[in-house]
């Protein structure tokens, strides 16, 4: 990887870029690698960086239809927090956490991440009761979250609406100050050029149609630019993991749903935290560039269309102006729609298929940005030794048919039956 010194980057900038390297080859596939990921998002990304980094596999494939990070990994509202509900989501999402941490170090590459805190809201004595137990629950598991008063919510966030006659009166709130945001393409971009570094092929504009299957085992896939063997083979495609399973001949208990976001002009600094309310699902925060970014529940039917209904921007709008009335004034600069993979229990799959060799990594809802190094390392550890590693082991595909599943309410298709 090419390092520039003060003077080089002064003299690359001033020469237009003229011999700017790339950050990530771009070569043609090989006929056979060990292990090809599907789909170039940041879990494909990560899977491969750890299995080039932790387990010296170099023989890896990226295969990505478009462009790398132009699914939901760059349409993302980019909240990263650990503080869910079920005990085996907090143990993920902390590992997780913890490499969030370290990421820009580890990759030398500023992913910006930003830990200003994650408060979820609460409106009523019983999300006070709910925000407390959840609050002693992470605590007992080593996971940082303070429960909030009134007046401490109204001092670390004086936009809100804190009137006792406000739509959704606050009466306090829970935070994770270790919780916050990142910049969702650069952690794409990071991993990229250090997987390439490690000898990962990225291979961009390259559709998965098809898997060749031999005996229940899987020999390597068929893409739109040939076909590409494998000894195994990991799927991380996010809202199509039904679509490409099924390519296999699998089914999975997974919905694609669209899930909208919105950013509205940039502005100065106003909200130096993540405002979250799980009571009426909306979720508001301020990038770097000073947008304010809004998101909520996904839209009710599934889809692959990458369109969203106008009804639920509305939604989320009025939602959030009632939270912080300020917001009112600001007019909308864009929005735009992700296919998310939905499961029933609102918690991902991660693991072994009926097939030989064929791996899962999906159903991660709308949640499953901030779980992109933990995942992505968890995952490369079963591509490489062929076992779960203990923390993904309970996200089997087979717990549907066990009746283990993880019910992480809020999360799943059944989002609103909260
Ligand atoms: P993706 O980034 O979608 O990557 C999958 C890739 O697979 C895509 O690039 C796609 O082109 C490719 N692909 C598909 N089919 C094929 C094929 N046949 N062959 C080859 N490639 C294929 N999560 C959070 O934690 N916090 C949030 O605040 C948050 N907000 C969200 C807001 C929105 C609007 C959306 C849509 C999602 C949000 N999420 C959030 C969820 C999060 O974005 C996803 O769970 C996560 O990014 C999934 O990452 P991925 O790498 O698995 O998927």
């Amino acid at each position: 990887m090419k390092r520039y010194s003060t003077l080089g980057l002064l003299k690359a900038g001033l020469s237009g870029h003229r011999d700017w390297p790339r950050a990530w080859r771009d070569p043609e596939p090989r006929s056979r690698y060990d292990i090809v990921v599907i789909g170039g998002g940041g879990h494909g990304l990560a899977t491969a960086y750890y299995l080039a980094r932790q387990h010296g596999i170099g023989s890896v494939a990226v295969l990505e239809r478009g462009w790398i990070g132009g699914g939901n990994t760059g349409r993302n509202t980019t909240i990263v927090r650990s503080n869910y509900r079920q005990p085996q989501l907090q143990r993920l999402l902390e590992y997780s956490l913890k490499l969030w941490e370290g990421m820009t170090q580890e990759l030398n590459y500023n992913v910006m991440f930003s830990q200003r805190g994650a408060v979820f809201l609460g409106h009523s004595d019983s999300d006070m009761t709910r925000l407390a137990e959840r609050g002693d629950a992470l605590r007992a598991h080593g996971i940082d979250a303070e429960l909030m008063t009134r007046a401490e919510v109204a001092r670390l966030i004086p936009v809100l609406d804190m009137s006792p006659d406000a739509r959704f009166p606050v009466q306090g709130g829970l935070i994770q100050r270790r919780g916050g945001t990142a910049r969702h393409d650069a952690v794409a971009w990071g991993y990229a050029r250090a997987a390439d570094a490690l000898g990962v092929d990225i291979i961009q504009n390259c559709e998965v149609t098809g898997f060749s299957i031999r005996g229940g085992r899987v020999e390597g896939v068929e893409t739109t630019r040939g076909t590409i063997g494998a000894d195994r083979v990991g799927i991380c495609v996010a809202g199509h993991s039904g679509q490409v399973a099924g390519l296999a001949g699998l089914k999975l208990p997974i919905e694609s749903h669209l899930l909208q976001a919105f950013v509205s002009e940039p502005i100065k600094p106003m909200i130096d935290t993540v405002i979250m309310s799980q009571s009426i699902h909306c979720y508001i925060s301020q990038s770097d560039k000073g947008e304010i970014v809004l998101g909520g529940d996904p839209d009710l039917y599934p889809t692959y269309s990458q369109r969203g209904v106008p009804m639920r921007l509305e939604e989320v709008a009025s939602q959030a102006i009632a939270l912080v009335p300020a917001l009112s004034r600001l007019r909308m600069l864009r929005s735009w729609a992700g296919t998310t993979d939905m499961s029933f229990d609102g918690s991902p799959i991660i693991g072994d298929t009926p097939i030989e060799g064929l791996y899962l990594n999906g159903g991660w809802c709308y949640g499953g940005f901030k779980a992109t190094p933990g995942s992505g390392r968890l995952f490369a550890h079963h591509l490489a030794g062929g076992e779960a590693h203990e923390i993904a082991a309970p996200f089997a595909l087979d717990r549907f048919a066990r009746g283990a599943t993880i019910d992480e309410t809020g999360a799943g298709p059944k989002a609103q039956d909260r």
